[in-house]
């Protein structure tokens, strides 16, 4: 069970799951079933370049699990996407979707690129070639993608494009995240911050903080992290250091969200942020601090750092930031850890909102879908604590607990085909 920090990220998800499976007496067949995703698809992604050369990606989807529903996941574009990470990705969504109560299973894709180096012509390239490749394989009944690290709105704009161009009619519903006049969902574009800071604030309260009181440091300035950034300092906290790929940057006395975001689309980085210390990533983490909000990549908080952290509470809006040793680590060093099945879980929960309003074709307000993330995450963070407190375990066993739980359920009811 207690890997080496610098296991892979499929390693760390099968561990989390053999955890479990042997908390709860997981059923042997069922466990045998979940260690291994439903579908694996590596697809290539050949695009004339703009210099007219040939470069060919390699893109994944991978679908874990379909039990509760069609399966549901992001696709990501990064140097580092990888068959194992996908398949360990894929799994999360699994869980993430079941602790949250959505009718789905779990997906996750990814092109092996970095898009920070294509133009947006090639960037539509890579994303319509891509979109082509798995579109057997998704549809609004089966796997629906959304976006995740370094895709947004646009991506999802062009994968919807592309989809509807092969079935000759408008398909809204193939994929989530996209804009809003084309069928975006008021609030799925800050949903996964405003989901992670309303169950910091949640678990704060069942511990008797308050939010308004507290300090944040957020690692991390993509989707996640800077509208936590806004959404933090909207609930009254003193956000005291963010970074991004580049840099850590911190002032004690806070960092106002509009002046760093304006900052960093002029500069490209939140780095030399006047009035502000740049720090590095690693010692960031390591800040004193009430809320630590890791909302870059996976594996920052290990068995090195883990020692080192002085949060009084971590919410994970990244996917896998936390390794198994760190947690057993934190666990014992009493800091409790919003595990990301849960906080980072507000952007599916929207998703699902935009597919149900798309199945529907009618569309909800703002504060309707304010209102019901709330709700759903609330319910969730409810169990997870209620689960911990009766169990005296850790937040990301009783989340897997429940989350497993359900799947395993609705496994053990459909059976084994054929
Ligand atoms: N990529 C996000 C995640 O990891 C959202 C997935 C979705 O909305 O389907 O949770």
């Amino acid at each position: 069970m207690n890997k080496t920090p610098e296991c892979t990220p499929l390693q760390l998800a099968l561990c989390q799951l053999d955890r479990v499976a042997k908390k709860i007496k997981l059923d042997p067949c069922i466990h045998e079933k979940l260690k291994h995703p439903k579908t694996i698809l590596i697809v290539s992604v050949p695009i004339k370049m703009d210099n007219g050369k040939l470069e060919v990606f390699t893109g994944y989807r991978v679908q874990h699990n379909i039990d509760r529903g069609p399966s549901k996941g992001g696709i990501r574009f990064h140097p580092d996407v990888s068959l194992d990470e996908v398949q360990a990705m894929a799994m999360w969504m699994t869980w993430k979707c079941a602790v949250m109560g959505l009718p789905y299973g779990g997906a996750k894709g990814g092109v092996c690129c970095d898009p920070k180096k294509l133009s947006d012509r090639e960037l539509e390239k890579v994303t319509r070639r891509f979109t082509t490749e798995i579109t057997p394989f998704i549809g609004p009944r089966k796997d629906i993608p959304a976006p995740d690290v370094y895709t947004n709105p646009q991506t999802m704009a062009w994968m919807m494009d592309t989809f509807s161009m092969h079935s000759a009619h408008a398909v809204p519903s193939v994929v989530t995240g996209k804009p809003l006049e084309i069928g975006g969902s008021y609030g799925r574009n800050e949903a996964t911050a405003r989901g992670c800071v309303f169950a910091a604030e949640e678990f704060m309260r069942f511990r008797g903080k308050d939010i308004r009181e507290s300090t944040v440091v957020i690692q991390g300035y993509g989707n996640a992290g800077a509208f936590a950034h806004k959404i933090a300092q909207a609930e009254g906290a003193k956000v005291i250091a963010v970074s991004d790929s580049k840099a850590g940057i911190t002032n004690p006395e806070g960092l106002d969200y509009e002046a760093v975001s304006a900052f960093k689309e002029e500069t490209g980085s939140v780095k030399n942020f006047p009035g502000a210390k740049n720090i590095t990533n690693r010692k960031l983490l390591e800040l004193e601090c009430d809320l630590l909000i890791p909302a870059a990549l996976g594996n920052q908080i290990t068995a090195e750092n883990a020692p080192r952290i002085r949060a009084g509470l971590i919410a994970e809006a990244a996917n896998g930031p936390t390794t198994e040793e760190a947690n057993i680590i934190l666990h014992r060093r009493k800091i409790p850890v919003i595990p990301d099945i849960v906080a980072s879980a507000g952007g599916v929960v929207v998703s699902c909102f935009e597919w149900a309003q798309n199945l529907m074709g009618y569309f909800w307000t703002a504060e309707e879908v304010s209102t019901r993330l709330n709700d759903v995450m609330s319910l969730a963070c409810r169990r997870v604590w209620d689960i911990s407190r009766e169990k005296k375990i850790d937040l990301r066993l009783a989340a897997y607990i429940v989350a497993v739980s359900r799947v395993a359920e609705a496994a053990r009811l459909r059976g084994i085909y054929p």
